[in-house]
């Protein structure tokens, strides 16, 4: 028979790392499954143009506006949420399939739809990452300089919102010193 969703949740662990943009969550999370193979990490969908060097597949599925809007209304999303003008979303089933067979799985996504993790799944372990400042903030996101003027300035506003949200989740966590935020999480999450 097939496990309800819940059923599903209670056999393996979902793990939610989230925090403004540019504060280094995706940093993070590369080295995180690197020294821990045994993760599973969700490969969101998103309508965003691939930067260089990303890889679809691997850092996102890079779709059309269209088939994202298709995969909505078919409920084919866990979470999603509207991004700078880009949808990102997190794939339903093959989130589902990998916690049922006891993986732990984690979704690296902005605040929003944290939010919606948090609210469907009380069981998800959520990590907030914060800047050091958020001048140190606005230059990390300046320096990834791949994106327009307007773009970081979306993100420089959505940033500040985030930042006041932190305290929602279970634990927070500054990326100040990169080795000691990884050391930090790894912590929470294996001891
Ligand atoms: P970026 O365009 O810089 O790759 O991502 C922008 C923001 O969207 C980041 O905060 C990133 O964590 C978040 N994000 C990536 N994938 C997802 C997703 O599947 N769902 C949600 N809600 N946010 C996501």
């Amino acid at each position: 028979s097939i496990a309800t969703t819940e059923e599903r949740l209670h056999l393996g662990r979902l793990i939610v790392l989230t925090g403004p943009s540019g504060v280094g969550k995706g940093t993070l999370m590369r080295s995180l499954l690197k020294r821990h193979p045994e993760l599973y990490y969700s490969v969101s969908v998103t309508t965003r143009s691939p930067r260089p060097g990303e890889i679809d597949g691997k850092d996102y599925y890079f779709i059309s506006r269209s088939k994202f809007e298709q995969l909505l209304a078919e409920g084919e999303f866990l979470e999603w949420a509207e991004f700078a003008g880009n949808y990102y979303g997190t794939p339903r089933e093959a989130v589902l399939n990998q916690i049922h067979f006891g993986k732990l799985v984690v979704l690296e996504i902005e605040l929003k739809g944290a939010r919606q993790i948090r609210a469907s799944f009380p069981s998800a372990f959520s990590i907030f990452i914060l800047p050091p400042s958020f001048d140190e903030l606005e230059k990390r996101i300046r320096d990834r300089a791949q994106d327009s003027e307007e773009a970081i300035a979306r993100r420089l506003v959505r940033a500040q919102e985030e930042i006041q949200a932190a305290d929602e989740f279970d634990i927070q966590i500054i990326n100040d010193d990169f080795e000691t935020a990884l050391n930090d999480i790894e912590t929470v999450l294996f001891q």
